[in-house]
């Protein structure tokens, strides 16, 4: 059994603040920033060009994919760490289609993060006339699935709703057409067991920062099933996923298994960074991680609609169809959000009328959920938001 004080006490959380927006960016485990120091100062600072191989800076890619691959299930060698996850959702989708040549037509949905359907347009775009993305609603995904379908494409957590794709058997469906999938764990890793050999995805990606608690900008990862490991084309042909990056060919050839999806010189301080946070997990039980994430958001949910009916839930009721977060609707939403974080709660909002609270067991208790509940209500029922403060920052 996983134990939750002991995985808080890991983290440094400032004072006075319950922190709901782990899915978003998670907090800093207190481990991180000596780690870090030590790659500056005993590598770099040390070693300095000598710690590629020294300290196996060259390494770091798969052995924290590894180490990431283990979260999701995904079988060491089939998992590694860079770039963004935008970047990898690229390679991913386009080594899909590179699998299915003869058809042209890739799935998603409109729960779908923007940029996964903006970097699916930029890559069909330059890819040619012929190719179609086709965005259905989240509930008609499994209607939409035909035989023209190449590669169904989603992510398995609506950042908005935090609605839950049964992933596994829409993985069945676009199989049994002969599609490739691609799922995006970005709200899924670090939020529930996942396990992508059970549900036979063909492709999945996903962030750092947010459940894996990473940091801002850490590294993203793409996971390539084994079948497909020597087979599918990276797309971003760098150097780093060559076969022989030290040979200096002028001909690009793919590196062996999982290695031909990095693309160029890792991010060695933000992958210790990840490699640090990870240690977390250590002794952590994803199916536990679960269990209390669904505990404190109903508790949440129940708090919210029996103090302040107002707020319309925005989510699944049923926690079996929703992730690791909990939504509310409220048409001054940013404004709710501002006078909730000046007073210590933290969660988002997603355009246009979503407040959003991330469910992270690992440092969250059911005092900070009670607490949020009231502070939530209190702003609510005694309209405590100005309708003028929203912040000014550009992020939401
Ligand atoms: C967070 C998130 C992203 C962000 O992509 P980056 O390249 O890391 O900025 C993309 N897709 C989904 C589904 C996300 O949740």
């Amino acid at each position: 059994m996983t134990d939750f004080a002991a995985t808080r006490a890991l983290f440094n959380l400032p004072d006075g603040i319950v922190y709901l927006d782990g899915n978003s960016l998670g907090p800093l485990p207190a481990a991180v920033p000596a780690r870090v120091a030590h790659v500056m100062t005993a590598e770099w600072g040390t070693q300095l060009i000598g710690a590629w191989n020294a300290a196996d800076w060259m390494g770091a890619p798969q052995r924290v994919g590894d180490r990431v691959g283990r979260l999701i299930g995904a079988p060491p060698g089939t998992t590694v760490m860079g770039d963004t996850l935008s970047i990898k959702l690229y390679q991913a989708l386009a080594a899909a289609l590179a699998l299915v040549p003869d058809r042209h037509l890739v799935l998603s949905d409109s729960g779908n993060f923007p940029s996964d359907l903006y970097i699916a347009q930029g890559l069909m775009a330059t890819l040619g006339p012929q190719y179609r993305l086709h965005v259905v609603d989240p509930e008609e995904v499994a209607d939409a699935i035909t035989g023209d379908v190449g590669v169904l494409m989603l992510t398995e957590v609506d950042y908005r709703t935090g609605r839950l794709h049964d992933i596994a058997a829409l993985t069945k469906q676009a199989h049994a057409v002969g599609a490739v999938v691609i799922c995006d764990l970005a709200h899924s890793a670090g939020a529930m067991a996942v396990d992508v050999v059970a549900t036979d995805v063909d492709f999945a990606v996903g962030c750092t920062y947010k459940y894996l608690n990473g940091g801002p900008g850490a590294p993203a990862f793409i996971y390539v099933a084994n079948r497909h490991v020597d087979v599918a084309l990276p797309a971003l042909s760098g150097w780093m996923g060559h076969v022989e990056p030290f040979a200096f060919e002028p001909h690009y050839r793919p590196g062996t298994g999982i290695e031909r999806m990095r693309v160029g010189t890792p991010p060695i301080l933000a992958l210790a960074a990840l490699d640090a946070a990870l240690d977390v997990w250590d002794d952590v039980d994803l199916r536990d991680v679960r269990r209390r994430s669904i505990e404190l958001s109903q508790a949440f949910i129940a708090g919210v609609e029996a103090r302040c009916p107002d707020l319309v839930l925005a989510s699944p009721r049923d926690p079996a169809r929703r992730g690791s977060q909990v939504s509310f609707r409220h048409p001054h939403a940013r404004a709710v959000m501002h006078a909730l974080k000046a007073r210590g709660v933290i969660g988002d909002v997603r355009a246009p009328d979503i407040l959003r609270f991330g469910f992270t067991p690992l440092f969250l208790t059911d005092v900070d959920v009670t607490h949020a509940i009231s502070v939530l209500c209190d702003v609510i029922l005694h309209e405590r938001w100005d309708p003028e403060g929203v912040g000014t920052g550009r992020v939401t």
